[in-house]
């Protein structure tokens, strides 16, 4: 995850997350935050999904750990305290106990964040999310209202994703967008970022298509290298004007996800402008360089297998029950692949989950 606000104003304030983000030397790494997929079922049929599965289809489907199991597991995260516990699915309100799960979570004093397509959020199950202590709710959008409909396979998700933001907003959680950079969404951007302004956000997240689930299906979606550099530099260039007009209780942090080779790209753009802030931004880049497997992040599936990240299901770790074991584990190269040995600019990239998946890099290339 690259906080593009963070690196384009180094001097300014800190954001929520940084200790995460930019941990002053090794022995502070802070533990990995969760992402416990609760369910595979959904209500939308999203193109681009990284899990991508109808409730009971698929060779591979799983049921969901039973509510007593699912309990011990969030118990074992109470006393092995991660960074932050992510709800995700699917979509996880589709989960009959969602809110028992949520409720159990923040009392045990986790750090709860929600990501959700958004559509179930009306009036009585907003009032549930706050009641339950989630902390963040990240809800998804792809384009203007007929793209994103279009994208999530429903008519009015759109308004259901909006109307959902706008109600967390006004019981006081915090909100923010996460953006897919699927290629038929990267005409949109200018569209999603106007949007992003004038939604009660304080975050909008962009995360690169890496082809999963149901989105690995369809070529389409993946951008050429050069549409993915161009569609970060916009990004780039939307955040520093965002950040130099939106201060205080205004601002609004831009990230990126899955491509740790965006903060080179940042780096590069500072420095070409003759940027005073550079350099504090090259030290900041190279401490949230790409971490070890189990590092930085760790996805729990609804059936309890462990998965380096939300984009890999090839690749189980073990159960819940080995988290210890697989945090343990001596650290590995990030699983980068060969493609970043060599690179000039591992030290501050320390090599993309794209780069190790998809075999590319769209700095290099
Ligand atoms: S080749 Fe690897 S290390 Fe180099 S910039 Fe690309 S992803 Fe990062």
């Amino acid at each position: 995850m690259i906080n593009l606000s963070k690196l384009l104003f180094p001097g300014a304030a800190g954001f929520h997350g940084d200790a995460l983000r930019f941990p002053e030397k090794s022995a502070d790494v802070p533990p990995p935050v969760i992402v416990w997929h609760v369910t595979d079922e959904c209500n939308l049929r999203c193109r681009h999904c990284y899990s991508g599965r109808r409730p009971g289809s698929g060779p591979d489907s799983k049921p969901a750990m039973e509510g007593a199991e699912a309990f011990r597991f969030l118990e074992y995260l109470r006393d092995n305290a991660p960074s932050a516990l992510i709800m995700s699915g699917g979509e996880p309100m589709m989960h009959p106990m969602f809110f028992e799960f949520a409720d159990f979570a923040s009392r045990c004093g986790l750090s709860v964040a929600l990501s959700t397509n958004g559509s179930m959020i009306d009036d009585h199950s907003s009032a549930s999310i706050f009641e339950a202590g989630i902390s963040y709710v990240g809800v998804s959008i792809d384009g203007p209202r007929d793209v994103h409909d279009r994208f999530r396979g429903t008519r009015g998700a759109f308004d259901y994703s909006v109307m959902g933001i706008k109600r967390m907003a006004a019981r006081g959680c915090r909100t923010g967008l996460r953006v897919t950079l699927a290629k038929p969404l990267l005409p949109y951007l200018n569209e999603i970022m106007d949007a992003a302004e004038r939604l009660p956000v304080s975050r909008i997240c962009f995360y690169h298509f890496i082809p999963s689930g149901r989105g690995a299906s369809d070529p389409d979606l993946i951008p050429d290298t050069a549409e993915e550099r161009a569609s970060v530099t916009q990004i780039i260039e939307w955040a520093e004007r965002v950040g130099s007009e939106r201060t205080g209780e205004r601002r609004l942090e831009v990230l990126t996800v899955g491509d740790a080779s965006d903060g080179v790209l940042l780096f590069k753009y500072l420095s070409n402008r003759g940027s005073d802030r550079a350099e504090a931004a090259r030290t900041l880049i190279s401490r949230s360089a790409s971490r070890g497997i189990g590092e930085g992040i760790l996805s729990v599936r609804w059936d309890g297998l462990v998965f380096p990240n939300q984009f890999d299901w090839e690749t189980s770790l073990g159960r819940w029950t080995d988290l210890d074991e697989i945090r343990r584990r001596k650290r590995q190269n990030c699983g980068r692949g060969s493609l970043c040995v060599g690179c000039e600019w591992t030290s501050m990239c320390g090599g993309s989950l794209r780069a190790g998946l998809m075999g590319r890099c769209s700095l290099t290339e």
